[in-house]
């Protein structure tokens, strides 16, 4: 049980170490929202929002979200999340049965053991979104992309990377902008 309690103490002081270097970096009020992430199984379900307001349907956009389906990423997606599920109900059992671990504590050293395996299937997320960002710059050309990326900026609510990799399956803009056009994007926003 100690361990269990010295694990949760450190995910919550490493939980507001992220919380403020996120509101320094971004200049921006965190909310109710930022206290509940800090909460262990509430920050499972705590929602993020990504968008000040609706991103436009730019021809970029478009022929991105028609990479996902030629790639068939949700299904991959999906695939993924079942065997994640699949995983955790034999690590529950077995924390139960050969452990002796009681629901609740199963469910806490879940949803630790989740944290890093959350953080791979976004860098996974990301690869397909980069995947698809390369799919649609093909199609069209460096200045329609660059266009696209950053109207997509001007509506998404800024977030750093590593912010973003341990809450987002989403890249942020100017990430996906640095990865398909190999230079940084030049707002004011930050990175
Ligand atoms: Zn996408």
């Amino acid at each position: 049980m100690l361990p269990l309690i010295l694990l949760l103490c450190l995910e919550i002081v490493l939980r507001i170490v992220l919380e403020v270097r996120e509101r320094r970096l971004t200049q921006l009020r965190g909310g109710v929202f930022a206290v509940l992430r800090v909460i262990p199984l509430v920050n499972d379900i705590v929602p993020l929002p990504e968008n000040r307001k609706e991103a436009p349907e730019s021809k970029f956009v478009k022929l991105h979200e028609e990479g996902h389906k030629v790639l068939h990423h949700s299904i991959l997606r999906n695939l993924m999340k079942v065997a994640f599920w699949m995983v955790a109900v034999w690590f529950m059992a077995a924390m139960m049965v050969r452990w002796n671990a009681s629901f609740i504590e199963a469910v806490l050293w879940l949803h630790l053991a989740a944290i890093p395996f959350r953080m791979l299937f976004h860098f996974y997320c990301w690869s397909q979104e980069y995947e698809c960002d390369r799919y649609a710059l093909e199609k069209t050309d460096k200045k329609v992309a660059k266009a696209a990326l950053r109207e997509l900026a001007a509506c998404e609510i800024p977030y750093t990377a590593l912010f973003a990799l341990v809450y987002r399956e989403h890249p942020t803009a100017m990430l996906r902008s640095e990865k398909i056009l190999k230079k940084k994007m030049v707002t004011t926003a930050l990175r």
